[in-house]
């Protein structure tokens, strides 16, 4: 965690906006941070909300993580989500799973039912990773996963029913099609989205001499859609998908919001939930 460049941006951005109330969030996988440094969220950086990610149980964890320094923090993460949540800072915990890891982030879901304190400022929701590569292999166990995954947060009680099967309408893309969308990388340059941090040509700049490539923004700001989009049926839930899968770079080989292969089944299960909920 560069504390420096988070110090330059918070105070930067304030001054420019001449408005000292405005208020950050950021991604971290939390493992550097200390009772110092949610000192400084609140009462320097102005941080509300931080996502954290979590990949597993202590040892999935360590492996998928795979620290330069070959440390395990897991249990140093577990500790900084509950002080930092404690601290009033709003703290998302995201659960990162593929077939691969599926039964470990089962077994990771009934860990935090017991660990974690019940307070607004804490959340936990799952997210099912995809490869970078533009050779899409077809995996059939995911619409298996997510069900699975999304019925352990019901139970454990990190989410509701009608929040765990719900579709949304959507108002653009994502954020990295969002012209005030930014990826501010650890030593400060300029992205639209985290898939791209590799390619040097999707830099658009850094924190301390701005916007240097337009072409760069204009990519990724581009509101014209693919053909396909315009037939979808799901447009209005969608957008578009991941803007990334757009580009001829092997940013990524998700092109869809991920529920699409599923959406009667997700819908039958909210059915379901409503049916049995609903008084007799
Ligand atoms: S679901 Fe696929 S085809 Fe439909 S709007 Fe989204 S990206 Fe386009
Ligand atoms: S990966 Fe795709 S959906 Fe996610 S921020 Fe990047 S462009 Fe948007």
């Amino acid at each position: 965690m560069n504390t420096d460049i988070i110090d330059y941006i918070s105070c930067r951005l304030r001054e420019k906006l001449g408005d000292d109330n405005v208020a950050f969030s950021m991604v971290s996988n939390g493992s550097l941070i200390n009772s110092e440094i949610i000192k400084k969220m609140n009462s320097k950086w102005n941080i509300r909300k931080i996502q954290i990610t979590l990949d597993g149980t202590e040892q999935e964890y360590g492996r998928r993580k795979k620290y330069a320094n070959s440390n395990n923090y897991f249990q140093t993460v577990i500790k900084n989500i509950i002080q930092m949540a404690d601290n009033g800072i709003y703290t998302s915990v995201r659960l990162n799973y593929d077939a691969n890891n599926l039964q470990d982030i089962l077994s990771l879901i009934e860990y935090l039912n017991s660990f974690l304190p019940r307070t607004k400022y804490l959340s936990v929701y799952a997210y099912h990773l995809y490869g970078n590569s533009k050779v899409q292999t077809l995996d059939i166990t995911k619409q298996d996963c997510w069900f699975a995954v999304q019925n352990a947060l019901v139970n454990a009680g990190f989410l509701t029913p009608l929040k765990a099967f719900a579709l949304h309408q959507r108002t653009t893309q994502c954020s990295a099609c969002a012209v005030d969308g930014f990826v501010i990388s650890p030593n400060g340059e300029l992205y639209k989205c985290t898939m791209a941090m590799d390619d040097n040509n999707a830099k658009f700049g850094d924190i301390w001499g701005g916007i240097t490539n337009y072409s760069a923004i204009e990519q990724w700001c581009n509101p014209s859609l693919e053909e396909r989009c315009f037939k979808c049926e799901f447009l209005p839930i969608c957008q578009g998908g991941c803007r990334a899968s757009a580009f001829s770079f092997n940013y990524t080989s998700e092109t869809c919001f991920v529920q699409k292969e599923w959406v009667d089944d997700l819908l039958r299960e909210r059915v379901n939930y409503l049916k049995n909920a609903s008084p007799r």
